[in-house]
């Protein structure tokens, strides 16, 4: 007990020093099928980051009316891709919020190396750089397989497998009880086109963030519970890293 108590007063006798928290600022590839979703769900809880899917992030532009918001809005309505300034700069406005103070996971951009240049650009401009860049890797074979089988809750985006994840009642979501579906982009004659584009654009990324010591690679093709770990463990030395 006297122990106890004289570490307890040597630690309240230490100066008070800022606490400095590491941000983890992290950004997570892998072909359409990899398990980034789940990886992401689970990163977010692990670490306390905010997740931010590039899709998501520019809808909650779009609803919260902002200016960046309703650019992009104007794009969307049209068919047209939104730019990458305006999806960088819904990026940056994400991380100004104090949730993403300690870092985010970003999920679906940069998709290309002029997205990737771009993004690198903006982020040091606010005084931030990339803590890793997480590759999820999985053979084309692989993904056709998953993503076929795969059906998304029309409310809530929650995913199920018919294979591997069946849901408790065919056909309807666990959490909500809302009908699944299969999304047009999980159709086996939409799959491999996605993995085309997936080589010929966003493949050339690995050799980017290879080359700027970023790049940390998984296997996929492994249960996603491995993957998981492995990913945290890489993350957490990260941090650790960085502290040193
Ligand atoms: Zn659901």
């Amino acid at each position: 007990m006297a122990d106890f108590l004289g570490a307890q007063d040597a630690s309240a006798s230490r100066p008070a020093t800022p606490t400095t928290v590491s941000e983890l600022n992290l950004i997570l590839v892998g072909p359409p099928g990899a398990g980034k979703g789940t990886q992401a769900e689970r990163l977010t809880e692990d670490f306390g980051l905010p997740h931010y899917a590039t899709g998501n992030i520019l809808r909650a532009a779009v609803a919260d009316g902002t200016e960046l918001g309703l650019r992009a809005k104007g794009f969307m309505d049209a068919g047209e891709l939104v730019p990458d300034e305006v999806i960088i700069g819904v990026i940056l406005e994400a991380l100004q919020a104090p949730e993403a103070a300690d870092g985010f996971l970003l999920d679906g951009f940069p998709r290309t190396v002029p997205q990737a240049d771009a993004l690198g650009e903006a982020l040091e401009e606010v005084g931030r750089r990339l803590t890793a860049v997480l590759l999820i890797a999985v053979d084309d074979d692989e993904v056709v397989r998953r993503l076929s089988g795969r059906r998304t809750c029309a409310k809530a985006g929650h995913t199920y497998h018919v294979e591997f994840d069946p849901p408790e009642r065919e056909g309807v979501c666990d959490t909500d009880g809302s009908k699944l579906v299969q999304r047009d982009d999980d159709q086996p004659d939409t799959i491999r086109r996605r993995l085309a584009v997936y080589h010929e654009q966003t493949e050339p990324l690995v050799g980017y963030y290879e080359d700027r010591d970023l790049l940390r690679r998984f296997d996929g093709s492994r249960p996603p519970t491995d993957v998981h770990d492995h990913i945290r463990a890489t993350v957490a030395t990260l941090r650790l890293e960085d502290e040193l």
